[in-house]
């Protein structure tokens, strides 16, 4: 399957994708965590995108496209991709338009998932994520919290509060999804991609996306 995961920050992009990935062997693309793994390494591309993600600012769509390019012809994206946190802005999403046709590559659902915002503020305050770059499991305090408190159940690093997911960065990235993000809605809708799915457990979105592609 090839499909684009959109929502606010916390809707479940990546738990989703998690889910989905395991269905067909499609792969999961964060942008997120590969610009955390870049920031974690130290290299060009993580020196330059580290001050705007502290600030929950986006990194500048130049290097976004850099990053995409690259990555959508590797060979393992052949059996299908789940796009999570890319496009982010109608510059990416054009941009992508222009790639994926270049590839002669075809789209086959461009998924909003729809949760209301108190859960979304919610889990972002109570939201934990393994340090490990290769790692990057989410955990959640309340719901979710691994096995021995601040450890990483499935690669035994500490667990830790991204530095975005202070109160200040988390109202700034809820803005800056509003305003750069949420058009992205309208733009598949007019693209004939858009599927809105509310619900707020993962399960839910994974099966009516399972529907929707007929498997
Ligand atoms: P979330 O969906 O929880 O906000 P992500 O892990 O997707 O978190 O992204 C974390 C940060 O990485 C963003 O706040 C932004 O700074 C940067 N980022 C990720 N993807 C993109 C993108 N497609 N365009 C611009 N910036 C991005
Ligand atoms: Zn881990």
């Amino acid at each position: 399957m090839k499909l684009i995961l959109l929502g606010a920050p916390g809707a479940g992009k990546g738990t989703v994708a998690k889910q989905l990935t395991a269905i067909d062997g499609s792969v999961q693309i964060s942008t997120g965590d590969i610009l955390r793994g870049a920031v974690q390494a130290g290299t060009d591309l993580g020196k330059e995108a580290e001050a705007y993600m502290k600030r929950g600012d986006l990194v500048p769509d130049s290097l976004i496209m850099g990053i995409m390019e690259k990555r959508l012809q590797e060979p393992d994206c052949q059996k299908g991709f789940l796009l999570d946190g890319f496009p982010r802005t109608i510059p990416q999403a054009e941009a992508l338009r222009d790639l994926l046709g270049k590839l002669s590559i075809k789209l086959d659902l461009a998924v909003n998932i729809d949760v209301p915002k108190d859960v979304i503020l919610d889990r972002l305050c109570t939201r934990r994520t393994c340090s490990n770059s290769a790692c990057q499991a989410i955990y959640n305090v309340k719901s979710n919290p691994p096995t021995q408190e601040g450890i990483c159940d499935k690669c035994g690093s500490p667990v830790i509060q991204r530095d975005d997911e202070t109160e200040e960065a988390i109202s700034h990235r809820l803005a800056t999804y509003n305003e750069k993000t949420a058009p992205l809605v309208g733009f598949y809708e007019k693209e004939g991609l858009l599927r809105t799915i509310t619900g707020t457990s993962s399960d839910i979105v994974v099966n009516a996306i399972k529907d929707e592609l007929g498997i």
